[in-house]
């Protein structure tokens, strides 16, 4: 293929300006239209909800050019994989399943195969997918998924695989269609990028800067969901508590949750919250408004003032106990869970123990933990890391054990209790009974009758688990 694209290159990514992120309207060429009727396609989404959302606009994408989905990826006529890169163990599993389509390729050579997502603005893996990986007809990035009805259709006007993907900054793009997964629930963008750059983290390369939709689209956008029955709105963001930083006004994140409050939407959620931004409006925000939900994640990533100073979080142990006591005695009921990284280099059995007073303080409901893992280009990748793997695999077991622990603790506070479940459909481990989420964002699978999918029921909890709970329809 001759080359007439650019490899991402990970140095201009970092680049930040304090200019307005232009806002952009999403289009393409009328001759496009119809490009898939009577074509299926297939997505496979890893990552966060930010790459979920992102699955949704593709999705949106190929709907309008007349393509169907499908959830045989034998009947597939274009296939996307919208990957992650925030650990080495989610680029190895793309790389897998990558691996895997060759085969289908074979079978059927005029399958498009598609990689798109926060891997393909690594430079060294859009070489190694090039060089190695024939089967992909297209890759393109975070900043690249509205070009891909062009990039379709120079597939197949040259039959030559099409690379784009921008190393830029962002704009905000809008008017770009979308097929949500879920009829009940929604992800709404509030804003893009990060610019914390957290030492060990790809993210802010990988989507570029913070950046702000403007409130009006934001709104809109759940008016428009209120409008198609939709009881619960996820606000997201890498870090919601910056919204409006950017934008030239005062308005800021507290602001915008008193608005999607007042639009009258049942249940409201948002994530994910820096402790470094969060505000005493923003606690009085959610603390007035009924339909924000009793739910806060709130990452850590590790209980070692020396560890966080070293992974640039902007916050010591002290000020974020500071912050988490105040919002649990502000926000009495609430749940609570956490990010946690274990064996960041060079982190000691006493960071460790730091760490795992941290949990005793904080008695999480849940923390999502992970072993480090090293991004080449962050700062962290270049630390000395003498800590075997044996040794960080047993740390993270014995948090797993404490977490567990605190988890079903906090859990207890329910059994017997009536709780309000909005229910997700039948539960993925057994078709008689249903799942759902209390407003506290706990898993709840429950036997009852007539429950239908986007209903709000109360369920009476009879069994208390450390990540679920058990219950029966009471209504
Ligand atoms: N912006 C969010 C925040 O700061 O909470 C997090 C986004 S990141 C996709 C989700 C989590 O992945 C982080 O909170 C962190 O715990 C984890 N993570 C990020 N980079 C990592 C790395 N290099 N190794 C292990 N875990 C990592
Ligand atoms: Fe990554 Fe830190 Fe930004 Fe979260 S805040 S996305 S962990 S750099």
């Amino acid at each position: 293929m001759a080359k007439d694209y650019l490899l991402p290159d990970l140095k201009d990514a970092r680049k930040r300006n304090r200019e307005l992120s232009q806002k952009v309207h999403f289009s393409y060429d009328p001759s496009y239209e119809g490009m898939g009727d009577g074509l299926c396609y297939y997505i496979i989404t890893h990552g966060c909800q930010a790459n979920q959302r992102d699955s949704e606009t593709m999705a949106g994408i190929l709907d309008a050019l007349g393509y169907v989905s499908t959830e045989d990826e034998t009947k597939a006529d274009v296939i996307i994989i919208n990957t992650c890169a925030v650990r080495q163990g989610a680029e190895e599993k793309v790389f897998g399943e990558i691996g895997a389509l060759k085969r289908l390729k074979m079978n059927k050579p005029e399958l498009i195969i598609g990689i798109g997502g926060c891997m393909c603005q690594e430079e060294e893996t859009v070489k190694i997918l090039l060089d190695k990986y024939r089967q992909v007809d297209i890759i393109f990035g975070t900043h690249n998924i509205g070009s891909l009805p062009k990039m379709l259709h120079d597939v197949y006007a040259t039959r030559q695989r099409r690379v784009e993907v921008f190393s830029k900054m962002g704009d905000i793009v809008e008017d770009l269609p979308v097929t949500r997964f879920m009829s009940h629930k929604a992800w709404v963008n509030i804003m893009y990028g990060c610019d914390k750059f957290c030492t060990y983290c790809i993210v802010p390369y990988t989507r570029g800067k913070e950046r702000s939709r403007y409130k009006e689209d934001i709104l809109l956008e759940v008016e428009q969901l209120i409008g198609q029955g939709y009881k619960e709105i996820c606000l997201l963001g890498q870090n919601v508590n910056a919204y409006g930083k950017d934008l030239s006004d005062e308005y800021g994140f507290a602001d915008l949750l008193n608005d999607v409050s007042a639009t009258g939407i049942d249940r409201i959620r948002f994530m994910t919250s820096h402790p470094w931004d969060f505000n005493e409006r923003m606690i009085q925000a959610i603390k007035q408004n009924d339909n924000i939900m009793p739910y806060i994640h709130l990452p850590i990533q590790s209980g070692s003032s020396r560890i966080l100073k070293k992974m640039n979080r902007r916050y010591s142990k002290e000020e974020y106990f500071a912050l988490f006591d105040k919002l649990k005695q502000e926000l009495p009921g609430y749940a609570f869970t956490t990010d946690i990284i274990v064996g960041f280099p060079d982190e000691t059995d006493q960071d460790f123990q730091d760490t795992l007073e941290a949990v005793d303080h904080c008695r999480y409901d849940n923390a999502y933990t992970f072993i480090y893992s090293r991004r080449k280009g962050t700062p962290a990748a270049e630390f000395p890391d003498a800590t075997p793997q044996e040794v960080k695999e047993a740390r993270l077991q014995e948090l797993n054990k404490k977490v567990a622990y605190y988890a079903n603790l906090n859990n207890q506070r329910f059994a017997g209790q009536i709780v309000e479940v909005l229910v997700d459909g039948l539960s993925k481990r057994n078709s008689h009974t249903y799942s759902g989420y209390t407003p506290e964002n706990k898993l709840v699978n429950f036997t009852g009758t007539d429950i239908r999918t986007g209903e709000i029921v109360k369920v009476k909890i009879t069994e208390v688990l450390s990540f679920s709970l058990n219950g029966i329809a009471v209504e």
